[in-house]
Parts: structure tokens; sequence; C-alpha cells
């Protein structure tokens, strides 16, 4: 068994208006089932999610926050205006985005964006990469899925790693429920993480740094899949998120 991960040279600094796909057909031949794996950074740049923090004015919630967690009050504000709600507040901002991803700072990023630009995740970035999933199909004439990536922490480990925030034909979550183990025991719980883990597996050849290298294509796995997908059905219910609650509670206590 073994699959490739092949990223895609020549890939410009991405600018507002850039056709991602056309460019990612101009410099790879894509195959039938070929996993597109594309860094957030440049999907963001393509849709013109940038901006600067002095054109912003902070209102009093961020002021308050800034006033505890001492980042700059307009960056605090960036942060609100992305997100739904702040599930931490102090000693840095974990916040619930619009589109229902959690991670620090919703997302809003300084590296690899030129000058004193900020960038934000993509708005919507299931229909990011649905847009860009459907327009590389239609370039290369191949089924391919897509994975819009970004670099996340772990809560309870040090280190970060690569996860989806959208994706394009492509079911996130392998169910194992009802398979045997080796013995035949049947699996009672295990949901494998598959967008997850093909983002970190492309994460490996992106890097973080000035590699310059924001799309990876994973072929030679079957994961293809003809039905909508989004990562939207991967976030845990209200209901059943303990880690959620514990959070909320610790924040109004
Ligand atoms: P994120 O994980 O989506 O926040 O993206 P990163 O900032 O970690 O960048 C991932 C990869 O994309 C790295 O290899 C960067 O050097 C590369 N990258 C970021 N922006 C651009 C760009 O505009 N053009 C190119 N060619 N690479 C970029
Ligand atoms: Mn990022
Ligand atoms: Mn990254």
């Amino acid at each position: 068994m073994k699959f490739e991960a092949i990223a895609v040279e020549n890939i410009p600094l991405i600018q507002k208006g850039d056709d991602l796909p056309l460019i990612i057909c101009e410099n790879m031949e894509l195959q039938d089932r070929d996993i597109v794996i594309i860094a957030s950074t440049v999907v963001a740049k393509a849709e013109g999610e940038t901006f600067r923090l002095k054109d912003l004015i902070p209102g009093e919630k961020a002021l308050e926050i800034a006033a505890k967690n001492g980042q700059d009050p307009r960056f605090v504000q960036a942060v609100l205006d992305r997100s739904r709600e702040l599930l931490v507040e102090v000693p840095f901002m974990l916040a619930i985005t619009h589109a229902g991803h959690t991670c620090v700072n919703a997302g809003v990023d300084n590296s690899n964006i030129e000058g004193d630009f900020l960038l934000n995740t993509p708005g919507d970035p299931d229909a990011s990469a649905a847009r860009l999933g459907e327009r590389l199909e239609k370039l290369s004439g191949k089924k391919l899925s897509v994975i819009v990536t970004d670099t996340n922490g772990r809560a309870f480990k040090i280190g970060q790693t690569g996860v989806a925030i959208g994706i394009y034909r492509i079911k996130p979550i392998k169910r194992w429920i009802g398979e045997k183990d080796l013995f035949g025991k049947v699996l009672e719980i295990t949901e494998e993480a598959v967008a997850d883990e093909l983002a970190g597996a492309a994460n490996l050849l992106m890097g973080e740094g000035a590699g310059g290298t924001p799309v990876i294509i994973i072929r030679g796995l079957d994961y293809y899949c003809e039905v909508d997908a989004c990562i939207k059905e991967t976030y845990r219910p209200e209901e059943m998120d303990i880690i959620k609650k514990g959070l909320r509670y610790l924040q109004n206590k």
C-alpha cells in the first residue's frame, strides 16, 4: 500500500482575483481522484480577505478584552468581527468563526503576507472549496476532491498541524463502526478524521514558512465521493460538546 504527496511548483505570490485553479492546472497534470489540498492563506489572498489594523476602530468590547489579554485592541476587534463567540479571551483568543470552525484568533494571521497586512481565513471555506473544486474539474476534465486547510493548535498537545476547514467531494469522516478488528471484535466508536489526516500529511510539504508550496496533490488514495460533503458535518453538536461547555463555564465564572 502507498500513496503520493506532490507539491505543485511555480505558484506565484497570490493576489486578489487570481484564478487559483488555472494556476494549479498550468503547473500540474491532474489525474482522476486526485485530492487537491490548498492552504487557506492563498484562498484568502485570492478572495481579497486582507486588511490592515490601522483601518480598524476598536469597539467597547474589544477594548475591554484587550485590557485583559494585552493584545492590540484593533486586532481584538478583527477577531471579534470574524467570530460568533469567543470561548477564551485570556491568555489567547479562542474563537468560533461565523462558519463554525473553532480556532485561535478566528484564523486571523499575519504570516506569509506582505507589510502590515493581515489575512482572514475564507468566510465560508466549504463554499470556497466547492468553487475551487468545480473550476478545477472543469479545467482538467478530471474527478477531483479539494481540501482547504489551515494550521491549528491542539488543545492537549504542543505543536500545530494542518486541519481541514473546507472540503469538496470528499467525505471528511471514515466510519469504522460495525467493522471488525484483527480479532473479530466489532468496532463501536471509531470514526477516522480522514480530511484532517490528509491536511496534516499535506502540511508536511507545505511547511509554515517561506516554502512557497501552498498546494499539494495527494494521489493514490480513493476518497472521492459524488455526494455533497461539507466540513460543517464534523463539528460536534452543541449538546455533546463538553469541552465548549466547560470553557463557557470558566468564562462566566
Ligand atoms: P496556512 O496554513 O493556510 O495559514 O498557510 P501558511 O502561511 O502556513 O503557508 C502555507 C504554505 O503556503 C507555505 O509553504 C507558504 O510559503 C506558502 N504560501 C503562502 N502564501 C503564498 C503565496 O502567495 N504564494 C506561494 N507560492 N506560496 C504561498
Ligand atoms: Mn493560517
Ligand atoms: Mn500553515
